[in-house]
């Protein structure tokens, strides 16, 4: 198993060292021909979704990188990288990747709190959240499994191969949602393979 982790701008490096950690071998899109290799799983990292979304552009790697999400590949967005995949944006005319069918706020998540950790469940499990102008999902295609849920908000959803949260797993030392998604990955080869 290989996964890719969009290196653009943002929080990437701590996506690298959890999956390290968990033996995962992983490396960085940076340019195109790194995302033309073969890869199994690719993470979109927080940060700042219009400037990710520009620098995507800039150097020709979104139209792969979404041909490669919508044949099936696995693709996990946290926070800004949430926004990237978000369908629609209710409060921004712009859309990226738009490849899952969520509707999400920027910037609104709480009392637009700057930052703020809590404790929550992810998938029946209590696990410490970080949020960071966070977005929060507003609603759901019917396909979607709503995974999270703070203060009325749903902050964590799969659907298909989509895996997204609004909050930072990569900034604490839990490592939850990380094999979360690489169970994933796992069923996705195993159904490659047949
Ligand atoms: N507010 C950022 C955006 O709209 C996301 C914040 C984050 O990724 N921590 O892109």
């Amino acid at each position: 198993m290989r996964i890719a982790v969009l290196a653009l701008q943002g929080a990437f490096i701590e996506h690298e060292q959890i999956l390290e950690e968990l033996g995962v071998e992983c490396f960085e899109i940076r340019q195109k021909k790194d995302a033309l290799v073969d890869f199994d799983g690719l993470i979109i990292p927080g940060g700042e979704s219009t400037t990710q979304g520009k620098l995507l552009h800039e150097l020709d790697i979104y139209d792969v990188l979404k041909s490669k999400i919508e044949a099936g590949m696995p693709v996990f967005g946290t926070c800004a990288g949430l926004i990237l995949l978000a369908e629609k944006i209710a409060n921004d005319d712009r859309k990226h990747f738009g490849t899952m069918k969520i509707e999400v706020v920027r910037n609104a998540y709480g009392r637009q709190l700057g930052s703020f950790d809590i404790c929550e469940k992810f998938d029946n499990k209590d696990i410490p959240m970080v949020f960071i102008r966070a977005p929060y999902i507003k609603s759901v295609d019917s396909s979607c499994e709503i995974l999270a849920v703070v203060d009325g908000k749903i902050v964590a959803a799969r659907d298909k191969n989509h895996l997204v949260t609004s909050f930072h797993p990569e900034l604490t030392s839990d490592t939850t949602v990380h094999e979360y998604f690489i169970s994933m990955v796992n069923e996705y080869l195993n159904n490659k393979r047949g």
